[in-house]
């Protein structure tokens, strides 16, 4: 049998077969994701094929399709466990807010460096606009410019009030979207306002957490009544940036990326580098000093390799 896992746990899964039948599924630990050993080697979005168990309640899955995509992230505490968050994904959709409590451009930038790595294209949702008064619907728009000049649409909405929701649900319209942001941002509150027939799911998932692994819910995916599928994703704290070779970080920058064979130096790191075309235009104010200051933190991390 042939189905689409709609939810990940630390150690079973939900399947939802061909037949619109849902099953918990298990799996007997032969999957691995290239190398990278993850605490859930099978994630949202999955389509694997499995085998009911004699009691036909529960099964097993016996094979992984392969991914179109995948989203990985690394646990920041010291056990650094990484996780798979989603699979064969269309687009991530990254809320954010400037307001109680505001996400910092940092955490942004290693989102979207993340989406690139993975070849997922990103969008961000500014949440909580009713907060803004005159002055800070100003800053608000300098902060979307920052992003929409660089090519992410960006979008402010009120998830409590509704307002801008709409567009979202445009956006989202039959396609597979990832939904990520830091607790407290709204995320259940823009969800419910997206699908108000997610409000009568049980509580809301959980933060991730390696204490309570084995019954911590890593993400669930949930059907849009007008066409699509959110993968909803427990509040990250951090963003933990796997797999990513430090000269290929500038790749991951589109703003960078579109200057890069402009630099003196084939190998420049856009550090120090005599005639390096980056540093010209930070000084210049063509590259944001944010998004370059995210460059070098993401660059002497110790996330990124070599
Ligand atoms: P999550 O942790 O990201 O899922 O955030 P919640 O949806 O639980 O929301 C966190 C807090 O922000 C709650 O107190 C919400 O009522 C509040 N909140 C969510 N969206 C909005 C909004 O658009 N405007 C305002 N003022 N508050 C919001």
């Amino acid at each position: 049998m042939r189905g689409l896992v709609t939810k990940s746990t630390g150690s079973w899964y939900l399947v939802q077969g061909e037949d619109g039948m849902r099953v918990e599924c298990r799996i007997k630990g032969k999957f691995r994701t290239k190398g990278i050993k993850t605490t859930n080697p099978i994630a949202v979005g999955d389509w694997v094929h499995y085998e009911l168990e004699p009691d036909q309640e529960s099964a097993i899955i016996t094979e992984l399709e392969p991914r179109k995509n995948y989203i990985i992230r690394r646990s920041v505490n010291l056990s650094k466990q990484t996780q798979i968050i989603g699979a064969n994904l269309d687009q991530a959709m990254l809320v954010v807010t400037l307001a109680s409590p505001p996400t910092s451009l940092g955490f942004i930038d290693r989102f979207l460096v993340t989406a690139e790595a993975y070849g997922i294209p990103a969008m961000l949702i500014f949440n909580k606009l009713d907060l803004f008064s005159e002055e800070g619907l100003e800053i608000l728009d300098d902060y979307m410019a920052i992003y929409e000049q660089i090519g992410y649409p960006c979008l402010a909405v009120s998830a409590q009030e509704g307002t801008h929701v709409d567009e979202i649900r445009k956006t989202l319209k039959d396609k597979i979207t990832l939904v990520s942001g830091h607790s407290g941002v709204g995320k259940s509150t823009l969800i419910n306002s997206i699908e108000p027939a997610v409000a009568l799911r049980t509580g809301k998932i959980s933060d991730w957490s390696d204490k309570g692994k084995h019954t911590t819910t890593f993400a669930e995916m949930i059907d849009l009544s007008f066409g699509g599928k959110l993968i909803d994703t427990p509040g990250i704290r951090e963003l933990g940036i796997v797999d990513i070779e430090k000269n290929e970080l500038s790749h991951f920058f589109p703003e960078m990326r579109a200057r890069l064979n402009q630099c003196r130096f084939h190998n420049c790191r856009h550090i120090n580098e005599p005639g390096c075309v980056i540093l010209e235009a930070v000084e210049d104010g063509e590259i944001e000093t944010s998004r370059y200051e995210s460059y070098l933190s993401i660059y002497h991390n110790q996330d990124t390799r070599n």
